[in-house]
This record gives structure tokens, sequence and C-alpha cells, in this order.
């Protein structure tokens, strides 16, 4: 077969082996194109998770983001995690449409009879659905965000839950560059926090103690509340089995503060304001 195929045509015989290797490189590259588009559109990055509603038994799909679609970008000091191609944060509160239950999808499922009932009592009837595009951004995630924060109040669920989905807030906020907004959810953050360190069991939302002191120490300097934040770097630094990594970034907070204080003269009073209302000071000194 190959014989009659390509016999007769030995003149042409280097045209057509360009052109092979051209049509072979296009195809490459239209590859490759593909790839990229594919990669640059968020809807292949998301895969439809199958959830089962335990307040109202619905099923519906919940939009969740691939393993292989997370890129760590960079880390923020309050333990934030800025990802390039798509934020694996817009897609972390599941809603369930036909209630209005919703939660974080670790927590989804972490839900008490009575906490049913109050659902049932108190979302439920006031739920009237809502419908999503396909693809989330910051500002639908700080509307889903509110609605798991709204369920967990009503739902009496554990400060920590409640101070979580606060700093998940603040962080949204923080990509949309509302400081205003951010200030207020680090506080509402930093209150719950300070309540679950004192009255919870660890770990704490995943996080050991000392992780959440560090936290404590940052949201408050982050708050403004700067010699409560030393008090609470300077524990970590000083206290013994204290994980390096920790150490490290308790150190580099308050070289921060040293820095800033430096530049910006902070007014007596207001340091005075600070140690007298600190929670640190409170329950540690
Ligand atoms: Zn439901």
């Amino acid at each position: 077969m190959k014989e009659n195929i390509f016999s007769g045509l030995e003149d042409l015989g280097f045209d057509n082996i360009d052109e092979v290797d051209i049509f072979n490189k296009k195809k490459e590259e239209e590859k490759e194109n593909s790839q990229e588009k594919k990669e640059d559109d968020p809807r292949n990055l998301l895969y439809d998770a199958s959830a089962t509603c335990p307040v109202c038994g619905n099923k519906f799909q919940a939009k969740a983001v691939k393993s292989s679609a997370y890129r760590r970008q960079k880390n923020d000091s309050d333990l934030f995690v800025r990802y390039a191609l798509i934020n694996p944060y817009f897609y972390e509160v599941w809603i369930c449409n036909a209630c209005g239950y919703s939660a974080m999808k670790q927590d989804f499922d972490k839900i008490r009879d009575y906490q049913i009932e109050l659902i049932q009592e108190k979302i439920a009837p006031k739920w009237q659905g809502r419908r999503y595009p396909e693809v989330y951004d910051v500002e639908i995630a700080i509307e889903r965000y509110k609605l798991a924060l709204l369920n967990s109040v009503v739902m009496e669920s554990k400060t920590s839950r409640k101070a979580l989905t606060c700093l998940r807030i603040a962080w949204m906020y923080r990509l949309q560059l509302d400081n205003k907004n951010e200030q207020l959810f680090l506080k509402q953050a930093l209150e719950g926090f300070n309540d679950a360190y004192m009255n919870e069991d660890f770990p704490i939302c995943g996080m050991d103690k000392y992780t959440v002191m560090y936290l404590i120490g940052e949201l408050n300097r982050r708050t403004g509340a700067i010699d409560e934040a030393n008090l609470w770097f300077s524990k970590l630094i000083t206290t013994p089995n204290v994980p390096q990594k920790i150490k490290d970034l308790a150190r580099d907070q308050r070289d921060v503060i040293k820095e800033e204080t430096s530049k910006v003269e902070t007014s007596e009073d207001s340091t005075e304001e600070t140690k007298k209302s600190g929670f640190f000071s409170r329950f540690f000194k």
C-alpha cells in the first residue's frame, strides 16, 4: 500500500515533508492554546460535588474547586493564603437552595438535631432561593460567607466557627481593598478567637494552641492594638516548645511593629487604652 501511495511523487517529496511538519507543529500549537484556554476558563477548574442537605434532605450539586487547580501564590501574615488561577475561598460555603441552610463545606454535615430545628424555624421560612452563576466572584463569596455566618448565629454554633467565618469575610474585603469592612470583620474575628481561646478545646478550627495565639496576636496588630499584639508575640517567643515556625512568624510581626512604631509616634492615650482593655493583659498578667 505504501509503495502505491508514494510512487510517482518523488519530486514533491520535500514539499510534502515540510507540509507534514508544519501540520504537526500547528497541531501542537493548537493543543497548547486550547490548554491555555482551558486554564483561563474557571469553569474547567471546578466540578460539581454531590451534597445532601442535613436539614431538609434536598440533594444538590455544590461547586467545588478541583484539587489540581490550587495554586498557592502568597501567604498574608494572618494566615490568609492567596491563590493564583482560581480562589478556593469563593467556593467554601455550601448553600442548600431549598431551605437556605448554609455552612462552610467542612462543617456542612456537622449539625445537631436542635440546630436543624433552629434552621427550620428561623432560616427556612424566610429563604426565597437564590440563583448563582456558574463561576463565583468576591462579592458572591462575601454574600455566601455572610449567609453561613447568619446560619451559625441562628443555630448557636461554636464561637470559633463564627470567628473563622468573620475572618474569611475580612479577607474577602481585603481582596476588594475595602479597609473599613475588613477592619470591622477582623475585630469580630478577634473577639471570637479571644473567647474561643479561653473556652474551647484545641484544636480550634484545625489550629493548635500556638497557631491560635499567633493569630490572635496578629489580629490585634492588624486592628491597631499594638501593645496587646506585642504581648502575644512575646509570649510565643519566650515559651518553650512553641514550634520554630510559629516563633519565627511572631518575631517577624514583632519586627514589623517595631518598624512601624519607629515611623509613627503612637499617642500615650491610645496606648493606655489598649493596655487597659487588652484581653492578653487581663488573662496573663
Ligand atoms: Zn435544605
